[in-house]
């Protein structure tokens, strides 16, 4: 048995070796600050602006229009706050999905705790968003529109070009969360009409705790943290100069091979599927079968629980996750799989499994062998058995679990 797979490339990924490699000396030799007038300031400064430019030549803008924060939740929160606080005068309602991933949905139940107006469409029952829907849903006051690219938990890609689109007919500011897919599917801003995009280094070979987001030129946001004026006076700090010189390298290297890379996994990404729907009775894939990210394979294994499977996936050496995160030990399934009519019972079922540059066709052979006889011993163990399934959430808590 191989020693463990790795098959949660969605919740992190390994930093790349050329990328450790390009980092390093900026630890050791060339640790200067970029804001320093002398050599080992400049020096620092030609890091930074290498990896400005490597993130704008992968997004198609300019180096001016990229500002590197603290990870892909700062960046959510700087678009959607700066956009707030910029445009609260004009009108305080924005529209969003309901399907986005907490850094962006958390930070529109702050404004909207302070007043503003959120909007948040529904998603059908493949995760997709209609882009008629955001024209319908777009008021005179409406000071933002943001939708994620591509889902964390089902991998759906929604059509960002076309809402991009009715927005700018409309002149509401776009904004997309594209952590996801940024170095894994193309995001040129200007084929996808945006006007802001969030992306995080750790999602793509680089390190953690380093992001960015495009502003187009001409939107003009207000900044969250005040200082030095770093980042053009939007993100004050001295900058991750090592961070921002490691995402830089890793976009690069994700642009280079996407090409290649993204079939690849594509076509492991449908055996998987493939396999594991013949292999499990009462198995299904969850989000759309095309419109979904190459790496992303999420399903729900009808009548047992996520976190379940997941242990005794650990167990066989698989690394997966659940599509419903049990945070905190509560019940609530994932609001992703709510919001695409996938009743309460069966939402406790889901397993993703996100591929990434190390995954071989040995890799998938091995959990279809592993996987479906796991849903089998599970199931003989199972209180949700066939016509169990739990419609509600009060009538789920009622039901024995097995923590
Ligand atoms: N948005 C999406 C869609 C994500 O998947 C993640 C990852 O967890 C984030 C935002 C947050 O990014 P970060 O972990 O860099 O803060």
């Amino acid at each position: 048995m191989p020693s463990s797979i790795y098959l949660d490339h969605a919740a992190t990924t390994p930093v790349a070796p050329e990328v450790l490699a390009a980092m390093l000396p900026y630890f050791q030799e060339s640790w200067g600050n970029p804001s320093s007038i002398h050599q080992f300031g400049r020096t620092a400064q030609e890091g930074v602006a290498y990896g400005r430019q490597a993130v704008a030549t992968l997004l198609g803008c300019t180096p001016k229009e990229i500002y590197f924060t603290g990870g892909g939740t700062e960046a959510d929160n700087l678009a959607i706050l700066g956009a707030a606080m910029a445009r609260e005068d004009m009108g305080r309602h924005i529209i969003t999905s309901a399907i986005e991933h907490h850094a962006v949905s958390h930070t529109l139940d702050a404004l909207a705790k302070r007043g503003w107006e959120i909007t948040a469409l529904p998603v059908d029952g493949d995760g997709l968003i209609d882009p008629a829907q955001v024209g319908a849903a777009i008021r005179p006051d409406t000071a933002l529109v943001t939708i994620m690219h591509a889902n964390n938990e089902v991998g759906v890609i929604q059509p960002i070009a076309e809402i991009g689109a009715l927005c700018r007919a409309a002149g509401v500011w776009f904004h997309t969360d594209a952590v996801q897919t940024v170095g894994h599917i193309p995001t040129r801003v200007d084929d996808l009409n945006v006007d802001m995009l969030s992306l995080s280094g750790h999602k793509l070979y680089g390190p953690k705790g380093v992001g960015a987001l495009f502003i187009r030129r001409g939107v003009r946001i207000k900044p969250l943290l005040y200082g030095g004026g770093h980042e053009r006076g939007l993100r004050s700090g001295t900058e991750n100069v090592p961070g921002i010189v490691g995402l830089g390298k890793a976009v690069e290297i994700a642009g280079a091979e996407m090409d290649s890379e993204a079939p690849r996994l594509a076509q492991l990404r449908d055996m998987l599927l493939d396999g594991l729907l013949a292999r499990i009775p009462d198995a299904i894939v969850t989000g759309h079968r095309t419109q979904r990210l190459p790496n992303s394979a999420s399903v729900i294994a009808k009548y047992i629980e996520g976190e379940a499977m997941l242990l005794r996936l650990d167990f066989a050496g698989i690394a997966a996750s659940s599509g419903s995160a049990c945070t905190s030990g509560s019940l609530d399934p994932s609001h992703v799989l709510l919001a695409m009519g996938i009743p309460h019972g069966f939402a406790h079922g889901s397993v993703r499994f996100s591929l990434g540059r190390d995954t071989t066709e040995a890799d998938i052979h091995y959990v279809l062998e592993q996987f479906p006889p796991i849903v089998e011993l599970l199931r003989a163990m199972s209180p949700f058995r066939a016509g169990m399934e739990c419609m509600s959430a009060a009538e789920c808590a009622e039901a024995p679990h097995h923590h």
